[in-house]
């Protein structure tokens, strides 16, 4: 089969690969439909994440059609039309247990396309197949589900949830790139007082007006802590979203966070970042870090089939899976190519 292959920070190859076979009796082979490209994968790219090896078939988001299952797989059979997590888990460990999925002490977590082969490929290995995939209701746009593979729940869990969204409040969203829009799409099922988004691109603050942001914050003159600020009052936010994962933008949510607010971090950190606390330990504030769990997917599911949640806007792009190449230089260059999320098509 062919599959996008990291080949080191900078490298990466669309090349022949042996199809993947069963491994575990809990596993399943999924023939990928569909898959698109996340801002993790550029980060692995970049070399922000030491986790994954040379020779890693990246990805881990997609939907497809099981081709095999083990022998202890029931809840899949061959056929079957699935939705494939972002994070494998055994269901049963104790961190399991607790709905902390990415923690799974069986081995699972994010696996996919870091610690093993992903879904940027024709076929890929899902373990923990009963847990760890999710049956797709018939009629259901397979471009939309993609979403659901980690983008929404990510920034639902993650920014949302972890940042105590309430009626009434103030929120900014500090990063307008696909994981920042699916924070603001699902934040509205709170009915914040305004949502203000941050980012340095136009385009992506457009897109953030056109999916309910009540301010846009362009902040390529380094002028988002005043902009916000005034926005605000002078009070700044309840909740304070990080969704792009360096220091300045890091910065900006401890500089805009009101006292007893929270700070909900969901970016990808690649390097450190300076912790004001000489500033924030007398201000009641609650800073959260997150990797997804993926314990939301089947309401996310649900509030897409019936409407509620359209995340088919966050779509600019598409390819076929043949042209990866093509999509990650579109992918990586977003503002010039007005990118949010593109997917790849295994025809
Ligand atoms: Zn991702
Ligand atoms: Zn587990």
């Amino acid at each position: 089969m062919r599959a996008l292959v990291y080949h080191g920070p900078g490298k990466k190859a669309f090349e022949e690969r042996p199809d993947p076979v069963l491994v575990d009796a809990s596993d399943a082979i999924v023939r990928i439909t569909r898959t698109t490209i996340c801002g993790t994968d550029l980060h692995i790219l970049k070399g922000d994440v030491p986790t994954v090896a040379e020779g890693r078939i990246l990805g881990h988001e997609g939907v497809g059609i099981v081709e095999q299952v083990g022998g202890s797989v029931t809840n899949f059979a061959v056929g079957d039309h699935v939705l494939i997590s972002c994070i494998s888990s055994c269901g049963r460990c104790a961190n399991c247990r607790t709905g902390m999925y990415s923690h799974c002490e069986s081995g699972g977590g994010w696996i996919l396309g870091n610690l093993i082969d992903g879904t940027q490929a024709e076929r890929v290995r899902i373990p923990f197949a009963d847990h760890s995939l999710y049956p797709i209701p018939a009629g259901v746009d397979e471009e939309v589900l993609v979403m659901l593979s980690d983008i929404l729940p990510t920034g639902f869990e993650c920014g949302v949830l972890s940042g105590a969204i309430k009626p009434g409040d103030s929120v900014a969203i500090v990063g307008g790139g696909p994981i920042g829009l699916a924070a603001l799409l699902t934040a509205r099922f709170y009915s914040p007082a305004e949502i203000i988004v941050v980012d340095v691109d136009d385009n992506r603050l457009e897109a953030a007006k056109r999916f309910g942001a009540t301010w846009i914050v362009n902040n390529s003159d380094g002028q988002a802590v005043e902009r916000v600020m005034a926005l605000t009052g002078n009070r700044g936010v309840d909740v304070a979203i990080e969704a792009i994962g360096q220091a300045a933008t890091f910065d900006i949510c401890q500089a805009i966070v009101t006292a007893g607010g929270h700070i909900a971090n969901i970016g990808v950190h690649g390097k450190p970042v300076q912790l004001n606390l000489d500033k924030l330990w007398s201000h009641n504030i609650t800073l959260t870090t997150r990797l997804v769990d993926t314990v939301s997917t089947r309401m996310l599911l649900k509030s897409v089939v019936a409407g509620k949640l359209q995340p088919t806007q966050l779509i600019t792009h598409r390819f076929p899976l043949a042209q990866v190449l093509k999509a990650y230089d579109t992918f990586s260059q977003a503002k010039e190519e007005r990118a949010l999320k593109v997917i790849l098509t295994n025809e």
